[in-house]
């Protein structure tokens, strides 16, 4: 028996990187988050580290953590010492975060051998992303063999996009060979957003046309019509689309060749230049909003500029998707930046009175967890701040597939 009573049918939630491994074990009906977590620097010789909090408290702890086996078995420790026994309290599932599903799935999948296998298939599409989460479902698998492992895709969400929005101008044969088109990610956010923003709307997913707006660290746009998505500015890989945090998102593709030819610089090179040295952290030196707005508002030139070409992107697509649209019912924004930085949303939302768009100071600068409305009453686009929460969503999904009542 676990010493602290939790209700059966908790959902432990992982997210596994190449050297991470984030957690959360939570009730995916109330929504209760029972522990969460975060262990760092997994496979590294020095430094590696977990910050676990559980039933209010929280520890931080640094330990070697030679691989995500041996990570996962320090976190199912912590728990245990927190009077918590993940295999004795009725696990619903597992539910693993996993980047990327290609062409082949676009719904919650129960992971079997088979399932495994199929997944691995795919780590050619997202090298640096599918193979991590491959590693985590079999580090968690081996300590909860009872337990159903549920893997949920970044890119379901936008598994249909309209063929015009997911093709590529390519040479067709070249792209079917190695499965290039836009597949989009952060599928899981953008779905969990758009239906809370229906229902707060009073109306049915099915009547609303929105445009979703994830601003954290890696940033990416939807646009979705009645429920089901026509666009999103990720593409073939997160790296498509908005500036990001260190992400250059849209370039052109002939900068790379310029690189390689005359700097001499190598594919890996350009990629972590492009992934890892971009964005705001590349045109600012910082890549954390606040430290950006803060040097912004100083009137530091450099931040001043990397924000500037960051509202350009920003408004860039909103405009192109209020034309895919047609008629726009709700700006929503979500994540670490859209949901506290009053600032983007007043200025990416600047001046558009005459599409019925138009944000109520007062509103804006109120601080909340919970969805609202910011737009004035008058503005017919209901502009709403919506907190995302993907380990909330990938709990559900995971729950639901298992009981047989999912997708
Ligand atoms: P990710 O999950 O992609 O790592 P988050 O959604 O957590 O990212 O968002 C992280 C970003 O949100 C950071 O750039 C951080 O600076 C920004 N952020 C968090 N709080 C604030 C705030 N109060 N004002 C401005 N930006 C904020």
């Amino acid at each position: 028996m676990s010493a602290v009573e939790i209700p059966p049918g908790a959902v432990l939630v992982v997210n596994a990187g190449s050297s991470s491994l984030k957690y959360q074990l939570v009730d995916p009906e109330t929504g209760q988050v029972y522990a969460d977590g975060l262990a760092e620097r997994i496979g590294e010789p020095t430094g590696a580290r977990i910050r676990h909090e559980a039933l209010g408290r929280s520890r931080d702890l640094e330990v070697p953590l030679p691989d995500h086996q041996a990570a996962i078995e320090q976190v199912a420790e912590l728990l245990h010492s927190d009077g918590i026994a993940l295999s004795e309290i009725g696990l619903a599932a597992v539910g693993h975060r996993v980047v990327h599903g290609g062409r082949r799935f676009h719904a919650p999948t129960v992971i079997d051998d088979q399932i495994r296998s199929e997944i691995e298939r795919l780590s050619p599409l997202a090298p640096l992303h599918n193979p991590p989460n491959l590693v985590g479902i079999e580090a968690v698998s081996a300590l909860l063999p009872d337990v159903p492992a549920v893997a949920i895709f970044d890119t379901a969400f936008f598994h249909d996009l309209p063929e015009e929005a997911s093709t590529y101008a390519l040479d067709a044969a070249t792209a079917e060979k190695y499965a290039i088109r836009r597949y989009g990610f952060h599928g899981t956010s953008h779905q969990y957003v758009a239906e809370h923003a229906a229902r707060f709307l009073g109306r049915p997913a099915s009547e609303v046309n929105q445009i979703v707006l994830h601003l954290g660290n890696g940033a990416s746009i939807s646009a979705v019509r009645g429920g089901t998505p026509i666009d999103t500015s990720m593409g073939m890989t997160p790296l498509e689309g908005l500036v990001m945090g260190t992400r250059t998102g849209d370039i052109d593709p002939g900068i790379a060749f310029q690189l390689a030819r005359v700097g001499n610089m190598s594919i890996d090179e350009i990629d972590e230049l492009y992934n890892k040295q971009s964005g705001l952290k590349g045109l600012c030196g910082d890549n954390d909003f606040r430290a950006v707005l803060e040097r912004v508002d100083a009137g530091d030139p450099a931040a001043t500029l990397a924000y500037r070409v960051y509202l350009h992107r920003l408004r860039h697509y909103i405009g192109a998707y209020m034309i895919e649209l047609g008629r726009v019912d709700a700006i929503v924004f979500t994540a670490g930046v859209g949901e506290n930085a009053a600032a983007v949303r007043a200025d990416s939302l600047a001046d558009l009175q005459m599409y019925g768009i138009e944000i109520d100071p007062v509103r804006n600068a109120e601080r909340s967890d919970e969805a609202r409305r910011i737009s004035t009453d008058a503005g017919e686009v209901a502009v709403l701040v919506v907190p995302t929460n993907e380990e909330l969503a990938i709990a559900r999904q995971s729950a639901a597939v298992v009981a047989g009542t999912g997708t």
